[in-house]
């Protein structure tokens, strides 16, 4: 396709990057906010659990662990997770001052790849005892959000959370968002317009 001529300053592979990794954040923005209870929500968390599963840091050996009936059980603690972690994000932003947002232990191996001239950089986790496979899920979940953070070479700033329905929200422009949705922002505005017609009318 020749419509990349004139992006002269970026890669179509980075490009690529960029563009899934701005899918990833859409997808763990709307896995914090969905209702987990809610069948329609169902797709957001096999899509999560299976990058989960299938990141390349996650011990080959707890990759083939098969909960036992418990997946609402994983699907809330990941959720839990998620949530905690744009909180502290949200609640740094705030301060001046550096607060530590998580770590992640494990080991570090550099890789050439001569066939596609790159080098790679890669962490795995150490193996968890069964019974800690959910520890381990988190882990990858922590390392998911870095992998997109620095993709997307993001800025705090894009976090946010509604005011209105304290869903969380990340702006993929410059410009800041308030809303987590127009629903949300269209309410506000209404909300807002109804209150300067009654201070007008009194
Ligand atoms: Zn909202």
């Amino acid at each position: 396709m020749g419509e990349n001529m004139g992006r002269y300053w970026t890669s179509k592979k980075s490009k690529a990057v960029v563009e899934e990794r701005r899918a990833e954040i859409d997808l763990l923005i709307d896995f914090a906010n969905a209702d987990t209870t809610k069948v329609a929500n169902q797709h957001l968390e096999t899509r999560i659990l299976d990058h989960l599963y299938r990141h390349p840091a996650l011990h080959p050996d707890n990759r083939d662990w098969k909960p036992d009936g418990k997946l609402a059980n994983i699907i809330d603690a990941m959720q839990g997770h998620l949530r905690s972690r744009f909180d502290i994000i949200i609640e740094n932003k705030q301060m001046l001052a550096e607060m530590p947002l998580w770590e992640i232990s494990g080991s570090v191996s550099f890789k050439l790849d001569p066939i596609k001239n790159r080098f790679h950089e890669r962490l795995q986790l150490r193996k968890v005892k069964p019974g800690n496979e959910i520890n381990a899920l988190k882990k990858i979940m922590d390392l998911w959000l870095i992998e997109i953070i620095r993709d997307l070479d993001s800025s705090p700033r894009r976090f946010g959370q509604c005011p209105r329905c304290g869903g969380f929200l990340y702006s993929p422009t410059v410009k800041e968002r308030i809303y987590c949705s127009t629903r949300c922002g269209g309410a506000a505005r209404q909300e807002k317009f109804r209150e300067e017609r009654r201070a007008q009318d009194h």
